[in-house]
């Protein structure tokens, strides 16, 4: 949950209903209604209800305490063929070797800053993906770029904490989200179908993997791409429009270190400069295989993607056999679903599935080996021989 610990600023709601923002498990009743009940949070609704990140913090160590607990927090390294499958390197332990890998690494590691900011230093420019606490910009002058959540509700935040705060974004219109109906009777489940990540019959497309997979490949990379595109949550509209300026039609031309702050070039209706202690990029992420730093250069060659993102079959397994994606990466073969918690319920269960049988085969087949490696193999679940071709 380090995303969620450590990259998200304090007092950040989800941009998910409530009923979309739990996990999915093989035990029923671990989602978030029940926690709540559990917790005594009496003013947990459903639907129409931004959830606190405080609350989802709580209710996923719950989750994890009662099903993942022995949890080991280690960063991996590298992950290159070794054995019968893989050697995975981590920063803090010894090796170990696995038949199956799973990568699960969310959307960190594809964050997404144009090159006009990428020249400027870390201590002039960040991404929102970089917070945690906000407190330190109280007073400041700060430029965030971008229209989607993260801009906008990072911009929110950081005004309700007292910085000055411009918002730069390229469109001349915010797109934002509706309210869903606070009710859903049988009428308008038919008419819309909650698919948890929202609700319509589009929706439950995007999904549903298995409904997704029936697409051509050509529709399903567009759509993946292009659909969830950034519009801010229905409840943020007051805490932004008319609170906080707003430079709409404006793009970045240039940006460069200007006294103690950065000045910011930038081109739209009229071309202009503005000077700020501190650039935020609201400019969201972009999904590519090659950036994940821990795999082998003959691991990602090896994958076969589209869009930068592997082709993987319905359980998540890629083209290199025993090695597994889940979440944002699979997005154009298992539907924009998956780049959200509620995706985990149509892609999880079948991942799982797949990796325990492939683990009950390697078993059967793997002859008794040192126990401690041995150990360690069967925890990740190992099956049989890697082709890397
Ligand atoms: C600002 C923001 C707001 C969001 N809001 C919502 C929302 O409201 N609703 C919603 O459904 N989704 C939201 N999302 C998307 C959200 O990230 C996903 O829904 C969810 O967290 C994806 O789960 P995941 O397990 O795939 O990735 P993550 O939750 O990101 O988990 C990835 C994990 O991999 C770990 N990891 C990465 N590299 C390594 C390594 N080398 N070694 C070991 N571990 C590693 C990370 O530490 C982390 O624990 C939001 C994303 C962002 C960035």
């Amino acid at each position: 949950m380090d995303t969620w610990r450590t990259h998200m600023p304090p007092g950040l709601f989800l941009k998910s209903e409530p009923y979309g923002s739990w996990i999915s498990s093989m035990t029923p009743g671990y989602d978030i209604k029940t926690w709540s009940r559990l917790h005594g949070y009496d003013d947990y609704v459903d639907r129409v209800g931004p959830l606190p990140l405080d609350r989802f913090l709580g209710y996923t160590e719950w989750f994890v305490d009662n099903l993942v607990p022995g949890i080991q927090d280690l960063t991996v390294t590298s992950v290159v063929p070794g054995g019968d499958g893989f050697k995975v390197e981590f920063a803090e332990e010894s090796p170990i070797f696995a038949r199956q890998v799973i990568v699960a690494t969310g959307l960190l590691p594809f964050k997404n800053v144009p090159p006009q900011l990428s020249g400027l230093p870390a201590d002039l420019m960040t991404h929102t993906s970089a917070y945690g606490p906000l407190d330190k910009f109280h007073g400041r002058r700060v430029a965030v770029i971008g229209g989607g959540q993260s801009a906008l509700q990072t911009a929110a935040l950081l005004h309700e904490l007292g910085a000055d705060v411009r918002v730069i974004v390229r469109k001349e219109q915010l797109a934002w989200g509706s309210p869903i109906a606070a009710e859903a009777n049988l009428l308008h489940r038919m008419l819309r179908p909650e698919a948890k990540l929202c609700e319509g019959w589009g929706c439950w497309f995007h999904d549903t993997p298995r409904a997704f997979r029936m697409m051509p490949e050509s529709l399903r990379v567009k759509k993946a791409l292009t659909s969830f595109g950034p519009a801010g949550a229905w409840w943020l509209r007051d805490r932004v429009e008319g609170v906080i300026e707003l430079l709409m039609g404006y793009s970045i031309k240039k940006a460069e270190p200007h006294g103690s702050g950065v000045r910011l070039h930038l081109g739209g209706a009229k071309e202009s400069t503005i000077d700020v202690d501190h650039v935020i990029a609201g400019t969201g992420f972009r999904i590519d295989v090659s950036r994940i730093p821990f795999l082998a250069e003959e691991i990602k060659s090896s994958l076969v993607t589209r869009a930068n993102c592997p082709l993987v079959n319905r359980t998540g397994e890629s083209s290199v056999r025993g090695l597994y994606f889940a979440g944002a990466p699979t997005m154009v073969s298992l539907g924009s679903g998956v780049r959200f918690i509620s995706g985990t319920h149509g892609s999880s269960g079948t991942l799982a599935t797949s990796v325990a049988r492939g683990a009950r085969r390697g078993a059967q087949q793997t002859a008794p080996a040192a126990p401690a490696q041995q150990q360690q193999q069967q925890t990740l679940a190992s099956t049989g021989p890697l082709p890397l071709s």
